[in-house]
């Protein structure tokens, strides 16, 4: 009797399950909308004026929890748009490979320089293949479109969740005091959450005017002036 309990108990979730709706879709000709927050690669940005954004101070490279990202930075040069002198990075690399997109990266960045994209690298056949270069960053800029957010947009949502009576802080790149007075520090210690904490102390931000004199966070090195600016790793 206990047999045909059981076989009628499966047949009846067989024949449940072959008449709901299916949750699959038929790739690719059938492609699932995606989320609004969906992520899943990087561009670096350039500004109206064309000037590369990154100023290579080095804090996503420093707030990074997969250790991922290795800038190397140029210091101080004079910009081929404006003629100031502000700093600039030599070469930026990002492994995707370990990437756990928690966008700590974006959130820090004084000049949103660096954002995420929606549309994923092309699958590939080795790991160096998702080891993005500079001249790749560069140029997702133009070839895929931009995740929701930016760094702005991350600290603006994050300093509605203070209380009331916390300090509220502009993002460096919309303040507008000097960017070293507004910057809020991400604590690299808790870079590992998903959710990341800020600090409330201020501290000093770069901006591209100013990316030599910049102190990110406790675990932050201090700038190293033989560097042009930007602190030594
Ligand atoms: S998203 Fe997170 S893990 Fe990926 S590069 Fe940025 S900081 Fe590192
Ligand atoms: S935090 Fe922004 S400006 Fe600083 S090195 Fe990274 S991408 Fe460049």
């Amino acid at each position: 009797m206990r047999y045909f309990l059981d076989a009628f108990g499966s047949l009846k979730t067989s024949f449940t399950n072959l008449m709901r709706r299916p949750t699959t879709v038929q790739f690719p000709t059938e492609k699932r909308v995606r989320a609004e927050r969906y992520r899943s690669s990087f561009a670096l940005l350039h500004d109206e004026a064309g000037d590369e954004l990154c100023i290579g101070c080095l804090q996503c490279e420093r707030i990074c929890p997969s250790q991922v990202i290795a800038i190397k930075a140029a210091g101080k040069k004079e910009s081929p748009v404006t003629g100031k002198k502000r700093g600039y990075a030599d070469d930026f690399i990002l492994d995707l490979n370990a990437c756990i997109y928690c966008e700590l990266c974006v959130q820090v960045c004084p000049t949103d320089a660096i954002v995420m994209t929606r549309e994923p690298e092309v699958p590939a056949y080795g790991r160096e293949d998702l080891v993005l270069t500079m001249a790749k960053l560069y140029a997702n800029e133009k070839s895929k479109p931009r995740a929701w957010s930016d760094g702005t947009k991350l600290m603006e949502m994050q300093e509605k969740n203070k209380p009331a009576d916390a300090p509220k802080k502009p993002h460096a790149a919309h303040a507008e005091k000097p960017a070293a007075e507004a910057k809020p520090v991400v604590d690299s210690k808790t870079a590992t959450d998903n959710a990341p904490r800020i600090e409330s102390k201020p501290a000093d931000a770069p901006t591209a005017a100013n990316a030599g004199s910049i102190s990110i966070s406790e675990a932050a090195k201090p700038a190293d002036p033989a560097s042009g600016g930007a602190p030594s790793a």
